[in-house]
């Protein structure tokens, strides 16, 4: 299923060396997915979105993993927080959902800190109630990818009693508190940076849920969408491997089983979309890792030195890969790669 013209996959791998490489947030792919309607997919009609279906959302975000990783990650940030303001109250649906739907602002998480993040730590941001039903904010978000590019973070803090709370943080209320993008080993353009919050007021009606336990539930940061750009980068690297195969036939073997576990991969993810499965979603999560990681490695040997060389795509593909050891990667998804990688 092929959800976006080939032209604007063709305009976003074009960049997308430099989207990897520069801290420079992607304008030029963003303005060409905005042109596509691709950011309004996700948001209900009634909102000014185009409301595709969960698996077509997913094969679009898997195209665009495929030709431009760093562009598809800040997206899947977006679409995170799209995820939680549709399942919070109309007030904020209204304020935001419109806007997001026409490209007229975007929106990003920092949600880290409640499951993948500072978890031997104290509370990396905690949340105080005050009278009429405000929230003050005191700590930091340590990860927040395209912070200085969105207009409100979706956000999760921590109480005294260990409760968690949902909320929006309007960015203009911490515009001085950002610091600059962090030097990545790859994806740069995601521009991810920690945001301190000294005192920050939060209003009764940015709560988007809790005071509860467990607010993002039990999978955590493992969601459909990091494994989804996983199986993107990945068959970016077996389509590569793909086009050798004519001029190496030796290489056909090989080619045809990384295929075949890519598509049983690429049937799990739709089999989960819409459904809620923590345990097969984060099973999904570790073997798609699996799978990019060794791709990514196949098609840098099959390239060679040449590979081994900027702007080469497969360079680029086996430093992205390793973002999946890092990115939302919650402790079964963490604990089954690292077994994997310690097997003979
Ligand atoms: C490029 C990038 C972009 C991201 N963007 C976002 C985003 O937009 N939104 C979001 O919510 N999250 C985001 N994340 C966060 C991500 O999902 C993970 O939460 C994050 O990578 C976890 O790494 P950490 O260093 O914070 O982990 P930590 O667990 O805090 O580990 C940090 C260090 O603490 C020490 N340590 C860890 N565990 C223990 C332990 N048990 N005992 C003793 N010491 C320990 C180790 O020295 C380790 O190096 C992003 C991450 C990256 C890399």
């Amino acid at each position: 299923m092929t959800v976006l013209p080939i032209d604007i996959l063709e305009k976003l791998a074009a960049g997308a060396e430099q989207a990897d490489r520069d801290t420079a947030w992607p304008i030029t792919a963003w303005e060409a997915l905005r042109v596509a309607g691709a950011l309004g997919w996700s948001i209900p009609r009634e909102y000014d979105g185009a409301g595709l279906s969960p698996v077509e959302i997913l094969s679009g975000l898997e195209d665009i993993a495929a030709a431009c990783l760093t562009t598809a990650f800040a997206l899947s940030q977006r679409e995170a927080a799209i995820r939680h303001l549709l399942k919070g109250p109309l007030p904020l649906r209204e304020r935001y959902l419109p806007r997001l739907a026409r490209g007229e602002i975007s929106m990003t998480v920092g949600l880290s800190q409640l499951t993948t993040s500072r978890q031997h730590q104290g509370p990396a941001l905690v949340a105080t109630l005050l009278p009429a039903g405000r929230v003050q904010l005191d700590g930091e978000i340590p990860w927040v990818t395209g912070a200085d590019h969105s207009a409100g973070i979706v956000v999760g803090a921590t109480l005294p009693d260990a409760s968690q709370l949902l909320l929006v943080l309007p960015t203009d209320r911490v515009a001085d508190q950002i610091d600059s993008p962090l030097q990545l080993a790859s994806l740069g353009g995601s521009r991810t940076s920690l945001v301190h919050c000294r005192g920050v007021i939060i209003e009764p009606d940015e709560i988007l849920t809790g005071p509860a336990e467990s607010v993002l539930g039990k999978s955590g940061g493992g969601g459909l969408e990091t494994s989804c750009l996983a199986i993107g980068l990945a068959s970016a690297a077996i389509r590569y491997l793909r086009a050798e195969v004519t001029a190496r036939p030796t290489l056909d073997e090989m080619t045809s089983r990384f295929e075949s576990t890519l598509q049983s991969l690429r049937l799990r993810l739709h089999e989960l979309a819409g459904a809620a499965d923590p345990d097969r979603t984060l099973a999904l999560r570790t073997d798609a890792t699996w799978l990019v990681l060794r791709v990514t490695q196949a098609a840098l040997m099959v390239a060679k030195g040449v590979g081994f060389v900027a702007p080469h795509p497969v360079q680029r593909w086996a430093r992205q890969a390793q973002f999946f050891l890092v990115w939302s990667c919650p402790r079964p998804v963490a604990e089954g790669v690292l077994a994997k990688l310690a097997s003979e």
